[in-house]
């Protein structure tokens, strides 16, 4: 469809992540599908020939199209997807219309139903029979026909890309969506619909499953779409299952067409004997594919790494702690230290002071001390990172784990990484207070109960959640609000973010706890309380991620800002 053809020649990289480990998975209608072990993505690998695709994408690529009963029936069936759609993306765009461009547009269906929502439209489209359609059915909007290559247009003028079932038919995905990057204005949203290899329909069907496709050469998941659209400089990425109006007829005709044993004769069977069946009406129902929200972000020409150092009564280990900090180099990354000192009274302070010039650092000085929440949630709000790392400032972590964590979000594989102490190197090295063990034994019965209970309300595996090392993209902050002072920040901070959607990802790293006598401040009772009052208020609060960033829009609210509630006293 579009950018350079490989035909016979597999790829030795995956089109996402350039990983080189790409597996043979299965045959599906005469071509070899394979998995990148690094990313997950799932491809064709040869991609077909130009010619062989040139065949699939006919006169009659568009089903219906081949009768004027059959045009109107899947015309109303896609303007009614349309209007869904359109309704989707208004939660998350915010409701003012301005330049909408449709790659791959088809016959004109989203864009005869956007057009009439207010955007002025634009489409583009490789099959000229479709094109001509098109054309004739919109009252202003522009018909682009040729290959989906937008590298010729001119940069900024769009404020929304629609691209409806046609990322998985692109060649280069990477390539594809820098172009789109190219010529949204800043801040403008992607809208992106395609099949999902972790949909139901495909857990079910596996081989067999309809996507499997000549003209389908790129099978994304919720990850893999969510790590395209992070390394084509897209932020506030919402990946969600994708929904789509259908009737009877249509879904039969679709299997007529790529048939499935056992589900395209029950179809037929069906048609046959309950005719009526046929005259259905149109149905929202959850389709094989995902809907992906995205903002076209800015990159910075080097990222930058926020550390958060929230620091009260540390004078043995701060010092040491910041030195390890400013020498600590990390590839690729510059590194913000945000130092939140709140009015220590063993020396701390006039410690930090010493690095109030340094370029590096940034030092806030809180009159009081307020928990380590409240220090945290100060830093974050001055945060201006790509990526967000939390820091305590005894010596319970290593610095050393930070490039592992790191790489995950850097490479976009990720959006939000946790340090797990149970990393497997060695068991149960979580907690060992020497010469204390049944203080031991209580904090990891603590640790498992809590754990547990995370898992089971938030639908989660895993191992260590209450780890310091929480490092996230920045962009995954926004539009949250937060407000716990103390511990139960680290609850709050991680649930919010996984009822964003984010899914942690645990990685193993070392740690050395250290007991009350070495200074430890959680305190053994009250802490654990207000952990179970945050557990059961975040459980049954809701966060829609789609609301947040639709209102974000409206307001006009910098994308990346930390709201926070005002602290209690
Ligand atoms: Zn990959």
């Amino acid at each position: 469809m579009s950018h350079q053809s490989n035909e016979g020649h597999p790829a030795k990289m995956c089109h996402v992540c350039q990983g080189t480990r790409i597996y043979y998975l299965f045959s599906a209608c005469g071509h070899r599908v394979v998995r990148c072990d690094d990313c997950g993505l799932v491809f064709l690998n040869p991609q077909p020939s130009d010619d062989a695709l040139a065949r699939i994408y006919d006169a009659n690529y568009f089903l219906g199209s081949d009768n004027k009963a059959g045009r109107n029936t899947v015309g109303k069936i896609k303007q009614a997807t349309a209007r869904l759609y359109l309704s989707e993306i208004r939660r998350y765009h915010g409701s003012a219309a301005g330049r909408l461009l449709e790659v791959g547009c088809g016959e004109g269906d989203f864009l005869v139903s956007a057009e009439a929502d207010g955007w002025r439209v634009t489409g583009v489209e490789y099959s000229p029979a479709a094109c001509k359609t098109a054309k004739q059915r919109l009252q202003n909007g522009k018909v682009l026909c040729g290959e989906l290559q937008l590298a010729g247009m001119a940069a900024e003028q769009f404020d929304l890309c629609v691209v409806s079932d046609v990322i998985e038919h692109v060649r280069s995905p990477l390539g594809f969506l820098r172009e789109i990057h190219h010529v949204l204005k800043p801040g403008g949203t992607l809208f992106i619909a395609t099949p999902s290899i972790d949909s139901w329909s495909a857990r079910i069907m596996r081989q067999k499953w309809m996507e499997f496709k000549t003209e389908h050469l790129i099978y994304f998941d919720r990850q893999t779409l969510q790590t395209a659209l992070f390394k084509s400089d897209f932020h506030n990425v919402i990946v969600q299952p994708g929904w789509k109006i259908l009737n009877f007829d249509y879904v039969k005709k679709h299997f007529e067409r790529y048939p499935v044993p056992v589900i395209t004769s029950t179809l037929k069977f069906a048609a046959r004997i309950l005719p009526r069946a046929t005259q259905l009406r149109h149905r929202r129902i959850v389709a094989s594919g995902i809907m992906a929200f995205a903002q076209k972000a800015e990159p910075h020409p080097q990222p930058v790494l926020s550390v958060i150092v929230p620091v009260y009564n540390e004078a043995k280990t701060f010092g040491i702690l910041m030195d390890a900090l400013l020498r600590k180099e990390l590839t690729g990354l510059r590194m913000e230290i945000i130092v939140v000192e709140s009015n220590s009274t063993d020396g701390t302070r006039e410690a930090a002071l010493k690095y109030k010039d340094h370029p590096k650092v940034k030092l806030i000085l809180e009159e009081q001390p307020r928990g380590k929440g409240h220090a945290v949630r100060t830093g974050l709000k001055t945060a201006t990172g790509d990526f967000v790392l939390i820091q305590d400032a005894d010596l319970e972590y290593d610095l050393e784990d930070y490039d592992a964590l790191l790489e995950h979000l850097v490479t976009g594989r990720s959006a939000f990484v946790l340090g797990s102490r149970h990393g497997g190197r060695k068991m149960m090295k979580m907690r060992q207070f020497t010469g204390q063990r049944g203080l031991s034994l209580i904090f990891n019965s603590g640790h498992w109960f809590f754990t547990t209970l995370v898992n089971l309300l938030f639908s989660q595996r895993l191992r260590d959640p209450f780890t310091m090392f929480k490092v996230f993209r920045r962009d995954c902050l926004a539009g949250l609000e937060f407000e716990c002072n103390r511990f139960d920040f680290d609850f709050e901070l991680l649930i919010k973010l996984i009822l964003k959607g984010y899914c942690p990802v645990e990685l193993p790293v070392n740690y050395r706890s250290r007991s009350f006598k070495e200074g430890k401040k959680v305190r053994m009772f009250r802490d654990p309380l207000s952990w179970l009052r945050a557990l059961v208020r975040l459980r049954w609060m809701k966060i829609d991620p789609m609301d947040i960033i639709g209102r974000m829009h409206e307001t006009g609210k910098e994308s990346c800002s930390v709201k926070t509630a005002s602290p209690k006293p």
